[in-house]
């Protein structure tokens, strides 16, 4: 029995989901090109995650509703294959997580579809006022860093874990000892960090499911 540590953002669904969050707060072009700016300094390593998270919510201070709404928008725009290649991987008797640094709220009604225990939804989660307003982020490992979150958890997973995502943060929970190995994942987007990185490459579900099927060990019970 493996553990199959899925990216959410551009790897299960084909966006940036608070970039979709953001997007349902109804922003002028000017804080949306804020925002903008922000996310691409990020990207390219300028700013740390959580500065970058912070800065672009104290910009567009996402509700709970909208939250909700990009939730239920990204269940139906699943990267094709994805439900399939999480059936295939469970039924072979492996568990799957999603580690991802965008709101948990937003990830939770795709890993529903996907056939996913909300238990194995790791990822950001926020403090809402009564009627629904951003409060906080809650302070625990995943407003730091996937590596920092998933640091505290990943000792319950069942070995070899694989990670599987487009980002270099994904490739951190490897080289940081959390996940044994690192499939990119790059239908959606392939980054630049690749170049250097000699890592297995899947451009689909289909090619990740041979290169899984690689990975993790035959199950025996
Ligand atoms: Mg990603």
């Amino acid at each position: 029995m493996a553990t199959v540590v899925f990216d959410f953002d551009s790897t299960l669904v084909p966006v940036e989901s608070l970039e979709e969050v953001l997007r349902a707060c109804d922003l002028d072009e000017d804080r949306l090109r804020w925002v903008e700016e922000i996310t691409r300094r990020g990207m390219e390593g300028e700013l740390d995650f959580r500065a970058s998270l912070e800065s672009r919510l104290a910009i567009a201070a996402p509700t709970r509703e909208a939250v909700r709404a990009a939730g239920q928008d990204l269940a139906e725009r699943l990267t094709p294959g994805a439900q399939a290649c999480i059936a295939e991987l469970r039924a072979g008797g492996h568990q799957v997580r999603i580690v991802s640094g965008g709101f948990r709220d937003v990830i939770l009604p795709a890993a529903r579809v996907l056939g996913l225990d909300a238990a194995h939804v790791h990822a950001v989660s926020a403090h809402w006022t009564p009627d629904g307003a951003f409060a906080s982020l809650v302070e625990d490992g995943f407003v730091e860093s996937k590596v920092a979150g998933a640091g505290a958890l990943h000792p319950e997973w069942p070995r070899p874990v694989i990670a599987v995502g487009d980002g270099a943060t994904d490739m951190a929970l490897a080289r940081a000892g959390i996940a044994d190995h690192f499939v990119a994942f790059t239908e959606h987007v392939r980054r630049r960090f690749l170049d250097d990185a000699e890592v297995p490459e899947a451009r689909s579900m289909d090619e990740l499911r041979t290169l899984l099927a690689g990975l993790v060990t035959p199950s025996d019970d």
